[in-house]
């Protein structure tokens, strides 16, 4: 179905006022402890000095997930001669950077490390989608409904991980994609987001986040020649559901430097002091509409959509029932 202004205006009053009750109960709502409600909440523990980089991971995210086939294939190494972030198309990815994964420099000479959504307790994701297009589920999970989602891309801008992805080049209801965290959690800990099941090394550890954690400190103080006594994740954020373990300094092996607080309070504070006033939902959803609207006339002229996220775009629209 085309999108006109008329159509547009209307749909986007509809979607304020379906909206706003969920602000408005956003706002009376008391923060709960993210990190005591989320200990026996699903997790996953990626250990970077024990991946081989093989991308067995990568392929099977790749096959659970129905997404393209890359245009490197999974056995070529060549793909780490570039550092690369999750896509629209690769949910997640594999990166080589050089240097012992150890810091007694035992191990093999590269350090490889899996990136994707890390499922943050308290996600920024989640705070910035006026829609409730972005959910964080009891099981510890960030998941998006495609069917609500504006096209917006806060939850683009919010991320401090730089994860969530458009699919700028589909012109007929693009999505925000990346990681859903694939888990069968119906059978509790076991091995099975898809790339966890497909690791060799058991880089890739599937549990309960209070489990994980226990786990990451056994190997810390076990092996302290091995390990950096800083699990990454515990606290980045205010915490996350997936964590890390490294043999060098994050900064070194590509882990983003992101503060212990939780972005996410503040974009709800300031969203909050917008919405105490009550009319300027509307205008906020009256932006938002007159954004989509010029973008879909921009698009219809080929030219590429303006916004947030808009300095990789290369066109494209979002619709509406
Ligand atoms: S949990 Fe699933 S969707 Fe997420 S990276 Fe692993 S295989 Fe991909
Ligand atoms: S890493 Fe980004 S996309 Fe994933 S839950 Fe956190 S804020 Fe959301
Ligand atoms: S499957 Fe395991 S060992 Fe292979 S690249 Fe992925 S995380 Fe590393």
């Amino acid at each position: 179905m085309g999108v006109n202004r008329r159509h547009f205006l209307k749909w986007g009053l509809g979607a304020a006022a379906a909206a706003a009750p969920k602000l408005l109960a956003q706002t009376a709502t008391p923060k709960p402890d993210p990190k005591a409600a989320a200990a026996e909440s699903a997790g996953c523990l990626v250990d970077t000095t024990l991946c081989i980089g093989c991308r067995k991971c990568e392929e099977a995210c790749n096959r659970r997930n129905k997404l393209p086939r890359p245009e490197v294939p999974f056995t070529d190494a060549a793909v780490f001669r570039e550092e690369r972030r999750p896509n629209d198309k690769a949910f997640t990815v594999v990166n080589e950077y050089a240097g012992s994964p150890s810091p007694d420099q035992s191990a093999t000479k590269q350090t490889h490390v899996k990136v994707q959504c890390l499922h943050c307790l308290t996600p920024s994701c989640v705070s910035a989608c006026i829609v409730g297009a972005m959910v964080k589920a009891k099981d510890g999970a960030v998941v998006y409904n495609p069917k609500v989602c504006l096209g917006c891309r806060y939850c683009m801008v919010a991320c401090p991980f730089q994860i969530p992805a458009y699919e700028y080049d589909v012109i007929l209801k693009p999505r925000v994609r990346k990681c859903e965290f694939c888990a069968d959690f119906a059978k509790g800990t076991g091995a099975d987001p898809a790339c966890a099941a497909s690791c060799p090394t058991e880089a890739l550890v599937f549990g309960t986040r209070s489990t994980l954690l226990t786990l990451a400190k056994n190997r810390i103080s076990q092996r302290p020649d091995r390990y950096l006594d800083h699990i990454y994740g515990e606290n980045e954020v205010g915490g996350t559901s997936w964590l890390y373990l490294t043999g060098r300094p994050i900064a070194e092996v590509g882990l983003l430097d992101v503060p212990t607080y939780i972005p996410a309070h503040k974009t709800e504070s300031i969203q909050h002091g917008i919405f105490r006033y009550g009319i300027i939902p509307l205008t906020v959803y009256g932006a938002l509409g007159g954004l989509m609207w010029y973008n879909q006339r921009r698009a219809q002229k080929g030219q590429p959509p303006d916004g947030p996220g808009s300095e990789t775009t290369k066109g494209g629209s979002h619709e509406h029932e």
